[in-house]
C-alpha cells in the first residue's frame, strides 16, 4: 500500500474539521450545558448526539473482536461508501475498480463524485480474479470495490483473489459484507491487522433487522478512521437511532436466531423453487436471498406483482438475464410465495402433465 498521505485528496489532507459544542466539550460529570444553543425543555431529544457515537462503539467492538477506534458509523453503510470517494478520489482525475454486477451505490457514488469507475466482468460462476482487476488499475485507481456474499448474486467471492488483491493494490480495497451474517465463511474483519489497505462494511440493515433506523458500520485502520471522522457531518447519526442500536445490542441472540430461521427457510424455499417448471436455475448463494434464472422474469414478475408480491427483477443487470432475485421471508410469506407461482400458468401445465 501508498502511504496514506498519498492517497487521501490534498484538500482533505489539509482540512481542519468543524469543531461542535459536544466534540469540544465530552466530560460526563458537568450537568448544567449552556453550550450549544439548545433548547433546554423537552429532554432526551433536545440534545446534540455523541458525534463519535462512544457507548454504542463501546459495545460493537467486543462482538466484533476490534477496536472502538476501527469503527465508523455512519448514515447507512451508503455514508460509509460516499465517503471513501470523498476522502480519496479527486473528481474528475482518479478512477475506482469493481466487480460487475455488484451492488449499485458504488458506481452511482462514482458517478456523483466524477470519479471514472471501471467495471471488472464477473465469470460464469460469479468470480473474479485479482489480476484481472490490476489490469484494470492505473497510477490512479484509487479503491477497489468487492462484495462478499455479493448482491445481486448471492455468492461469496474467493477468499484467495481478495487477499491477493490486498498484498498487491497500493490503494484501498473496500470489502462490502452486508450479508457477511449468513456466511459460514469468516469476516474479512479479522484481516484488518495484517492489511492497513482493508476498509471492511457491514451495516445493521439486514440481519440485524434494523434497515428503518440507517446504521452503516466500516471497519478500517485508526488512520482511516480518523479521516472519516473527519469528513462526516457532525452529527451524521441521530441519537434515536444510537439509542435503538444499543438496545439491538442487547438482542444480540436474537439476532442469531432470525440468522438460523432465514437460513432453515433458505433451503426450504430454494427446494421448492427448484421444483418450478418456470425455474432454469437456481445460483449457489451465502446471502439472505437468491438469484434465479427463470423463463421469463418480465411476466413472472408481474404475475407476482398482481398477487401482491415483489421480488427484484434483475433482467437487465450484467450476466443476470431474465434472473429475480428474492429475499427470504417468513415462513408463511415463502409459502404465499411458492403457492402463488404454483399457479401461475406455466406451472400449472406441469402440475396436470403429473
Ligand atoms: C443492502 C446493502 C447495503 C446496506 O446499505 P445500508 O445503507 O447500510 O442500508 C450495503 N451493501 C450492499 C451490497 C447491500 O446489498
Amino acid at each position: 500500500m501508498k502511504p496514506l498521505n498519498e492517497l487521501i485528496r490534498p484538500n482533505i489532507q489539509a482540512l481542519k474539521p468543524y469543531s461542535s459544542a459536544r466534540d469540544e466539550y465530552n466530560g460526563a460529570d458537568a450537568s448544567i450545558f449552556l453550550d450549544a444553543n439548545e433548547n433546554p425543555y423537552n429532554t432526551p431529544n433536545n440534545r446534540y448526539p455523541d458525534p463519535l457515537q462512544r457507548e454504542l462503539k463501546k459495545l460493537i467492538a467486543p462482538i466484533k473482536h476490534v477496536n472502538a477506534e476501527q469503527i465508523f458509523l455512519g448514515n447507512g453503510s451508503d455514508e460509509a461508501i460516499d465517503l471513501v470517494f470523498r476522502a480519496f478520489c479527486r473528481p474528475g482525475i482518479d478512477n475506482v475498480v469493481a466487480i460487475d454486477p455488484t451492488y449499485g451505490m458504488y458506481q452511482v457514488c462514482a458517478e456523483i463524485n466524477d470519479i471514472n469507475y471501471r467495471k471488472v466482468l464477473l465469470d460464469g460462476d460469479f468470480q473474479f480474479k485479482a489480476s484481472d482487476m490490476l489490469a484494470a488499475s492505473d497510477e490512479n485507481t484509487k479503491l477497489m470495490f468487492l462484495c462478499s456474499p455479493n448482491n445481486p448474486t448471492g455468492n461469496n467471492l474467493k477468499r484467495a483473489e481478495i487477499l491477493e488483491l490486498l498484498d498487491k493494490f497500493q490503494g484501498i480495497v473496500i470489502v462490502d459484507e452486508a450479508y457477511a451474517d449468513f456466511s459460514e465463511e469468516p469476516s474479512f474483519l479479522k484481516e484488518l491487522d495484517k492489511h492497513p489497505n482493508l476498509i471492511v462494511l457491514q451495516t445493521f440493515s439486514k440481519a440485524w433487522g434494523c434497515a428503518a433506523i440507517r446504521l452503516g458500520i466500516a471497519f478500517a485502520s485508526p488512520e482511516i478512521i480518523r479521516i472519516f471522522n473527519k469528513i462526516k457531518y457532525p452529527y451524521n447519526v441521530n441519537f434515536l437511532t444510537q439509542q435503538e442500536a444499543i438496545h439491538m445490542m442487547q438482542r444480540h441472540y436474537e439476532v442469531q436466531q432470525w440468522i438460523t430461521s432465514l437460513l432453515n427457510e433458505r433451503k426450504r424455499l430454494i427446494k421448492e423453487f427448484e421444483k418450478l417448471k418456470c425455474c432454469r436455475h437456481i445460483y449457489p448463494t451465502n446471502a439472505n436471498f437468491f438469484l434465479t434464472k427463470v423463463t421469463d422474469a418480465k411476466k413472472i414478475y408481474d404475475y407476482l406483482v398482481s398477487k401482491g408480491i415483489i421480488v427484484r427483477n434483475r433482467t437487465n443487470v450484467t450476466l443476470c438475464k431474465d434472473c429475480l432475485r428474492i429475499t427470504i421471508g417468513t415462513r408463511p410469506e415463502n409459502d404465499t410465495l411458492i403457492e402463488a407461482l404454483k399457479k401461475y400458468p406455466e406451472n400449472k401445465e406441469n402440475e396436470d402433465n403429473v
